[in-house]
């Protein structure tokens, strides 16, 4: 099983890919998650990403394009995998699209998240992030068991730097320039699966496996 998650920030698609890839034993391929572990480290990476991170701002087609590449050349992927947050822009799709072709392998769905802006500040504001495993949590909608840790790893929960207000809206503008276009991309070559955002996460996890199950 190999699926790409497409969404605006706080769709859903970094909860709904750790309930698929459990579901389905394959690997969550979260380019964010990976820059932000990069920036905890300080490796050379992290430190250029950082700033555009924190400023709502795409890291470069470049760097991400690599993490990619590097991701699906290991053998855990073989399996099948699921990509969250990549790809962003047309030129990441092209990409994507050449690599999967050298390894001889496709996507066998493409899942949009789609939900109206209105809710989705207000997930942001109150999502809260497993500072070791990347679990995220919601202060009201996804609680953890134990305030400001993590049930799976026990890890310390923070809120990520860009989820303030001002930095959101940047966020948002750049989801719809660079990638909101990814949808016609995507229709042209009859790949496309919407499906609604809006209702709990346990009913969003069934519209997605009753679309691909
Ligand atoms: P994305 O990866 O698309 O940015 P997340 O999966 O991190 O989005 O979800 C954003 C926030 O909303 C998190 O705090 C998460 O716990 C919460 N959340 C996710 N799905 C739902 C849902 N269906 N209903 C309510 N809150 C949700
Ligand atoms: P969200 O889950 O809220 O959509 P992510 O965790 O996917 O956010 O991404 C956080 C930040 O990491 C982005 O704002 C961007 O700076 C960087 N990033 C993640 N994925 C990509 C990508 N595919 N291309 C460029 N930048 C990315
Ligand atoms: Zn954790």
């Amino acid at each position: 099983m190999r699926l790409i998650l497409l969404g605006p920030p706080g769709a859903g698609k970094g909860t709904q890919a750790k309930l698929l890839a459990e579901k389905f034993n394959i690997q969550q391929i979260s380019t964010g998650d990976i820059l932000r572990q990069a920036v905890k480290n300080k490796t050379k990476m992290g430190l250029k990403a950082k700033s555009y991170m924190d400023q709502g701002k795409l890291v470069s087609d470049n760097v991400v394009i690599g993490i990619i590449k590097d991701r699906l050349d290991n053998a855990d992927c073989s399996k099948g995998f699921i990509l969250d947050g990549f790809p962003r822009t047309i030129q990441q799709a092209e990409s994507l699209s050449q690599a999967l072709k050298q390894m001889e392998i496709d996507i066998d769905y493409l899942i949009d998240i789609e939900i109206d802006f209105n809710y989705l500040i207000q997930r942001l504001t109150g999502r809260w992030t497993c500072r070791e495993c990347g679990e995220g949590y919601h202060k009201m909608s996804n609680p953890p068991k134990k305030k400001g840790v993590c049930d799976k790893c026990d890890g310390e929960l923070y809120q990520r730097d860009d989820d303030k207000e001002e930095t959101i809206q940047k966020r948002f503008e750049v989801y719809r320039k660079e990638t909101e276009p990814l949808k016609d991309y995507y229709q042209k070559n009859g790949k496309l699966n919407a499906i609604k955002g809006d209702g709990g996460i346990q009913e969003i996890f069934s519209r997605i496996t009753n679309l691909i199950t």
